[in-house]
């Protein structure tokens, strides 16, 4: 019993020595080397693996930073920051961040304002709900209001109001994009942090198609692109929705704004005061 006993014990003593030297001498002989600078990088990033980058995680970005594939200021939400480590660390100058970018939610018709075709009941996911006869919203653009923006976005920078719409929440959002591509209606954009106007639609219908199901929808009038309102061209006409072409025209913007009979245009944040007189002036044409 004893010799059986001790015959096991160095047995598999043995085999664990001969295991170990081989895991020992396998992971020598296989090491793959990685540079430096990439661990660095890797470091000095947010580690949020949003993809913001365009790489599928910080990584893959850092490696493609040092073999000179990405450029240094790729990394949204790390910002200025991130940009002038990575630049450091590669011992570059002269590298100038990307302006950072927000999300704006481009719909506004909540429960309030947008008809609804019928009362869904299913799981509560945007993508889920869509596959039920197009959504439950009659605006084959509008928002389905099920928050799966919300809860893909990794920095809980939005929240969903009472009427049913998703709130960028501007100090918590990085740009990363995430909600961009979570969303299955293509609503959300990223737009630059200095851009203080957005259109609030994105439907492509025009007039009785969009008056029939929202309150709110640009219904395609054109009264915000015409020369009294954006003299210089910054909104156009692409289709049945305006476009705006020069964002930080604010005078033309703010114009749009209050000539819209759909309200559809959105403004971040607080209107500047002086803003308030060109209104005036804006009703009184
Ligand atoms: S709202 Fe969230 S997911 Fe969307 S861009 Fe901002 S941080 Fe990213
Ligand atoms: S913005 Fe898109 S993902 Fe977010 S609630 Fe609306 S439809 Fe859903």
């Amino acid at each position: 019993m004893d010799l059986i006993f001790y015959a096991s014990l160095i047995t598999l003593g043995g085999l664990g020595l001969l295991f170990g030297a081989g895991l020992a001498f396998a992971s020598k002989k296989f090491a793959v080397d990685i540079d430096p600078k990439v661990e660095q990088i890797i470091e000095t990033l947010p580690g949020a693996n949003c993809g913001a980058c365009g790489y599928p995680g910080c990584s893959a970005y850092a490696e493609a930073v040092v073999a000179g594939n990405a450029p240094p200021n790729k990394c949204i939400p790390g910002g200025e920051d991130v940009t002038q480590n990575i630049a450091s660390i590669l011992g570059i100058t002269g590298v100038e961040s990307a302006e950072a970018k927000v999300a704006a939610i481009r719909c506004q018709g909540g429960k309030e304002e947008a008809v609804e075709k019928f009362i869904y009941s299913g799981i509560e996911d945007c993508h889920a709900a869509l596959l039920i006869n197009g959504g439950h919203k009659a605006c084959r653009y509008g928002c389905l209001g099920l928050g799966s923006c919300a809860k893909a976005c990794p920095f809980d920078a939005i929240e969903m109001n009472k009427n049913g719409l998703p709130v960028v929440i501007e100090d918590k959002c990085t740009g990363c994009g995430v909600c961009v591509q979570t969303c299955p209606r293509n609503i959300i954009e990223l737009i630059p942090i200095s851009q203080n106007v957005y259109l609030g639609c994105v439907s492509k219908d025009r007039t009785k198609a969009v008056k029939s199901v929202c309150k709110v929808g640009c219904f395609a009038c054109q009264l915000c692109t015409k020369p009294k309102v954006a003299p210089s061209g910054s909104i156009e006409m692409e289709g049945n929705l305006p476009v705006i072409r020069d964002i930080h025209n604010e005078e033309e913007l703010f114009a749009a704004y209050d000539k819209c009979p759909a309200h559809s245009y959105v403004i971040r944040g607080e209107r500047p005061v002086q803003k308030e007189e060109q209104k005036v002036e804006t009703e009184k044409q």
